[in-house]
């Protein structure tokens, strides 16, 4: 998930840094960068520290030197001790400059380099540090020939990265028109063009991965795997299998039974020729 180490971060707006950590999960919801909302200013929190952290940048989805959004702790809280500090390399005294274009987020175009394989905690899971590759100017520190990038003033726009299809379930209303470059494909489509029926769904589909949607008929808890029916045309099912713990975490079972899923994955067929979607 990047190269940032906080994947996530806990939003509650009742409890403050100082309060019993205990009561920090409650009532709290986890967000991601990418689903931070500007209401969230000030009220979200390390998972680990459960010190303050800030979204960078606060308002839109790429900075201006075109990193992905991310959460930083604050530098107030720095005396804390997490192993979700980012570790600064040793400064360098950087002599060359170079003129560049600054960056600026395209609201028409949203990319997708890789779905989340995993939800986000499960990244914070190991102990790994990262290290912060950026440019970390000192003019006391060691010479170097490298050159350092300087805006100058035009912008070149690119679109913001995102992960999970969650994201698009949430603002699909906004992201329609917008051009979405799916992992694997080169054609960048406006959304609608992208988004597959299972009712459209025929027996030549090739397995190509798409992000399907169709209306839920059944679910089916089982011990590996759960397994979801989905309409298809006519009297025509497909069956989506997902884990339970992850079922669990999107609040996803029986009581979804008659309401719409997306999903991102490639069709497979069984002998008894039953449509399987082999979710990603
Ligand atoms: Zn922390």
């Amino acid at each position: 998930m990047g190269n940032y180490s906080i994947t996530y971060a806990i939003y509650n707006p009742k409890w403050t840094y100082g309060i019993d950590e205990r009561l920090l999960k409650i009532g709290a919801s986890e967000v991601t960068p990418e689903e931070y909302e500007q209401y969230m200013h000030g009220l979200i929190f390390c998972p680990k520290c459960f010190t303050p952290l800030s979204r960078n940048p606060s308002k839109k989805n790429v900075s201006k030197n075109a990193k992905t959004a991310h959460f930083r702790h604050l530098p107030s809280f720095k005396h804390i001790p997490c192993a979700y500090h980012t570790i600064q390399k040793e400064g360098l005294n950087y002599v060359n400059d170079e003129l560049t274009r600054e960056t600026e987020e395209d609201g028409h175009f949203k990319r997708v380099k890789e779905w989340a394989k995993l939800p986000p905690e499960e990244y914070m899971k190991g102990d790994k540090k990262v290290t912060y590759n950026g440019i970390n100017h000192d003019p006391e520190g060691e010479i170097t020939e490298e050159v350092i990038p300087r805006h100058n003033g035009s912008k070149v726009k690119v679109g913001s990265n995102i992960e999970t299809v969650q994201y698009i379930c949430w603002n699909l209303d906004a992201l329609l028109n917008v051009g979405f470059s799916l992992p694997g494909k080169q054609a960048t489509l406006p959304l609608k063009d992208l988004l597959y029926s299972t009712q459209m769904l025929r027996r030549d589909i090739s397995e190509e991965p798409q992000l399907f949607y169709g209306k839920m008929k059944g679910f089916h808890y089982q011990a590996f795997s759960n397994r979801t029916k989905i309409q298809c045309h006519g009297n025509k099912f497909m069956y989506i299998y997902t884990k339970n713990e992850l079922d669990e975490r999107r609040s996803y079972g029986a009581d979804s039974i008659g309401r719409y899923v997306m999903f991102y994955g490639s069709v497979k067929w069984d002998e008894q020729k039953k449509t399987i979607c082999h979710v990603r």
